[in-house]
This record gives C-alpha cells, sequence and structure tokens, in this order.
C-alpha cells in the first residue's frame, strides 16, 4: 500500500518548491533592486499585529477587516491578527522605533508574507507574498511617481511587457466631504440591498468597490471624484502625470477606481496585467497621509505600494517570457567509485570557491544514472572521472551541449571550466 501523507498544505495556501520557486525569489530580488537602488531601507516586523492596528488602520467596514482576518486570541487574550497588509504595521514600526524624528522623508522597503482568509482562486490566496515600499514624512508628489516608476522598473526588468498603470485622485480631505456627500446623495437614489444600503450611510466610497455587475452598471452615472479636486489636489495630481510622462511610463486614468483599503487619499494607483483573468491587478497602492493620525501618531504624510509576487510570476508565466531564476548549473560531476568521488569532491569545491555553480553525484551512481541527472540538471559541462582516469590524472569534461569531450588534467581543470564558461 502506498503510504498517503498525513498532511496537506491547508486550504488556500500552496508551497512553492524548485524550480518554480526560483522564480518566485527571482521576482522579490527583482523588485527589491529597484527600491535599493533608489535609496529605501530594508524593515521587517512581526508576522502578526495587535488586531486594532489593522481594524484602525485599514477600515473598520473594508472586507479586510470584516471578512478577511486570521484574528485570535492568545493564550494570554491579547487580541491578534495575521498582518493582511504591510502599510499599517510599518507605519506602527516607524512611529514606535522614532524614524519619523530624523531625517525625513524616510523611505522603507519590506518583503515578507501576508494572510487573508479569501475564497481561493487562481492568484487569490489566503497565504502570499508581497514586496513593499513606504515614502513617510513628505506630501512631495515626485515620491507618488518616484514609486510608480519603480514598480513598472521591476517588471520590466523581468521582462515584462504587458502591464498597465491605472491612476485615479481620491482628492485628500480638503475634496472628500464634498464628494462623500455627492456620492451619498447619489447612491439613496438607487435600489439597494440593505446592507448595501447601510454602507452608503457609513462609507459610501467603499460601494464604489462593489464588484458586482449589478451595482457597477448602477454606478455608471455616480459623481466622480475628480470633478470635486481642491486646487491643490488637482495641481498633485497633474504633477505626479508629468513626472510619469517624462520618465517615459504610460498610464491610465480611472476616475472610478478605489481600492480595498479606507485609508488612501490624494494618488491612488494599480498595476494591472491582463493575462491574469479576474485577479488581475499585480500591485498596488496610493498616499494615505491621514493614517498616522488615526494610529494616534503625529500628522506624518505617506505614499507607499505593494506588489504581489506570486501574482508576478503568474504574470510572467502568461507572457511566456523567459522565468528569471531558472539558470541551473555551470557544472556536473560525475565520479565512478569511492575514489573519483573523492578526487571530484575536492574539484567541486574549488568550483564553487570560483564561483562556479556545481553539482556532484553521490551515492554510488553508475554511468548512465549519473550522465541523466547531469543532462537533466541544465548543466553546460559534466566532470566525468574514473579509475582509469585517476591513474592517468585527468578529468574528461564533456560539453553537454555538444557532446564534445576532452580530457584535462586534474590542476588545469578549474581553470579550464572557468575560462570556458567565460567568468
Ligand atoms: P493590496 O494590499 O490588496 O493592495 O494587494 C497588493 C497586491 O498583493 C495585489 O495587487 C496582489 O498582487 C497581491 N495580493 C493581494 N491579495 C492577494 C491574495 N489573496 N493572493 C495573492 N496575491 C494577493
Amino acid at each position: 500500500m502506498v503510504n498517503q501523507p498525513l498532511f496537506a498544505a491547508p486550504k488556500g495556501t500552496f508551497d512553492h518548491v524548485p524550480p518554480r520557486a526560483e522564480t518566485i525569489l527571482a521576482v522579490r530580488d527583482a523588485m527589491a533592486e529597484q527600491v535599493r537602488r533608489a535609496g529605501f531601507g530594508y524593515i521587517e516586523t512581526p508576522s502578526f499585529e495587535e488586531t486594532a492596528l489593522f481594524v484602525r488602520g485599514v477600515g473598520e467596514s473594508t472586507d479586510v477587516v470584516t471578512k478577511e482576518m486570521y484574528s485570535f486570541t492568545t493564550k494570554g487574550g491579547d487580541d491578534v491578527t495575521l498582518r493582511p497588509e504591510g502599510t499599517a504595521p510599518v507605519l506602527r514600526a516607524a512611529l514606535e522605533n522614532n524614524l519619523h524624528r530624523g531625517a525625513l522623508p524616510v523611505k522603507l522597503w519590506y518583503s515578507g508574507s501576508y494572510y487573508r482568509y479569501e475564497r481561493p482562486q487562481k492568484g487569490r490566496y489566503r497565504h502570499f507574498s508581497q514586496v513593499g515600499a513606504e515614502v513617510l514624512g513628505t506630501e512631495d508628489p515626485a515620491s507618488d511617481a518616484e514609486l510608480i516608476v519603480l514598480a513598472v522598473d521591476a517588471y520590466r526588468a523581468l521582462g515584462m511587457t504587458g502591464v498597465r498603470v491605472v491612476l485615479n485622485s481620491l482628492g485628500s480631505e480638503e475634496s472628500r466631504p464634498a464628494y462623500r456627500e455627492a456620492l451619498r446623495e447619489y447612491l439613496r437614489g438607487l435600489d439597494l440591498d440593505e446592507q448595501t444600503a447601510a454602507r452608503v450611510e457609513a462609507n459610501p466610497l467603499r460601494v464604489l468597490d462593489d464588484k458586482r455587475p449589478e451595482i457597477q452598471a448602477a454606478l455608471a452615472d455616480a459623481p466622480v471624484v475628480a470633478d470635486f479636486l481642491s486646487p491643490a489636489d488637482r495641481t498633485h495630481h497633474d504633477t505626479v502625470c508629468e513626472l510619469l510622462a517624462e520618465a517615459g511610463v504610460p498610464f491610465e486614468q480611472d476616475p472610478r477606481l478605489v481600492r480595498g483599503l479606507d485609508y488612501y487619499t490624494r494618488t491612488l494607483f494599480e498595476f494591472v496585467h491582463d493575462g491574469l483573468g479576474s485577479q488581475s491587478a499585480v500591485g498596488g497602492g496610493g498616499r494615505y497621509d491621514g493614517l498616522s493620525e488615526l494610529l494616534g501618531g503625529p500628522r506624518l504624510p505617506g505614499v507607499g505600494w505593494a506588489l504581489g509576487v506570486e501574482r508576478t510570476a503568474l504574470a510572467l508565466e502568461a507572457e511566456g517570457v523567459p522565468l528569471p531564476g531558472q539558470n541551473g548549473l555551470d557544472v556536473y560531476a560525475v565520479p565512478l567509485g569511492g575514489e573519483a568521488s573523492r578526487h571530484l569532491f575536492g574539484v567541486a569545491t574549488e568550483l564553487r570557491r570560483a564561483g562556479v555553480r556545481t553539482d556532484m553525484a553521490v551515492g554510488g551512481r553508475g554511468l548512465k544514472g549519473a550522465m541523466k541527472a547531469a543532462d537533466r540538471s541544465g548543466a553546460r559541462f559534466a566532470l566525468v572521472v574514473g579509475e582509469r582516469d585517476i591513474a592517468e590524472d585527468e578529468v574528461q569534461v564533456k560539453d553537454l551541449r555538444s557532446g564534445e569531450q576532452e580530457a584535462v588534467s586534474f590542476s588545469d581543470v578549474v581553470p579550464h571550466v572557468t575560462r570556458r564558461l567565460g567568468h
């Protein structure tokens, strides 16, 4: 009887295993590379926080807070939640560590796991990873534009071509009250179910985010925030648009774009990929000038984004571009016998120390099985050593692409291989 595994990954979660896991890592690296180049400092916060941080920070009436949080009471009686997003925790950490008392702005980036109790589907999981970046302590629209350009450049560096930037301004607290009232007035005129009608009163902007087709259709003539922007908000938005255009980053304006978290003000954006079906956002973010005060902190305007790592990998697969991180090995060593194994172990160590990616067959595999493993490994060269080779102080270097083989002395093999690899 075949043994059944005792456990399976929890619903809506999965393992990243080789070789695809390398792509996940390469996606993270490409995102990190861009923000590091722009002076962002790395920050790490715990995977769980006090539940109240998210209720206050993300917003009580949002789907994330009402339906999607993994919340529990600890043995000690603390109410904690596995983080569903990164901005509120990073802002909490910045305030707690007094980063905002130093030179401003504070530019931070992070990378990690996030948890949302969502209905699982392609591209939507209960455990996923994001790379995020936040700029705290400035209202300068240059920071909004900088973040958008960095994300687009990360996607481009990965070879992705099909990502679109969708942009909106939600206005600041200067513009929002009049807009909120106009929207509420409009929504009150619609025939809405009880729950949605309650939302209209609590937080009418949330209704714009309702994905049901009948609601979206009813919203066709709803007032848009663009018509309510104060002169300062309008100038802010125009400057972001100008900077993006100058940086060669195309974007689309969508006056109906809202996002599932309440803290956004002014600039709001999403990175959308059309090869992904319904879960088309590979990343998104915006400005959140009031969030610090919501958390009980001082006024500390900020802007940031979070990029979905798995969805970006899915988008790369959908485009069919060569996947990053799949470079494989340079050398695969095949010893035939115990003595050969000892010799090649030393060669493999030296090659690795010289920066050559090297693997070696272990467990006394025969020539045929080991050569099959060498082919499968994607290595450029196989190094084969048998007893006769040891006697003649030789290593057989086989080019696995051309099939050509030549004998090289043990003392020459490392420089020979590194030279042929162009290292
Ligand atoms: P959000 O914090 O909702 O703005 O999410 C930012 C990005 O994280 C999204 O654009 C997605 O790429 C990714 N993301 C959000 N939720 C999920 C999820 N449940 N599963 C996978 N990726 C997600």
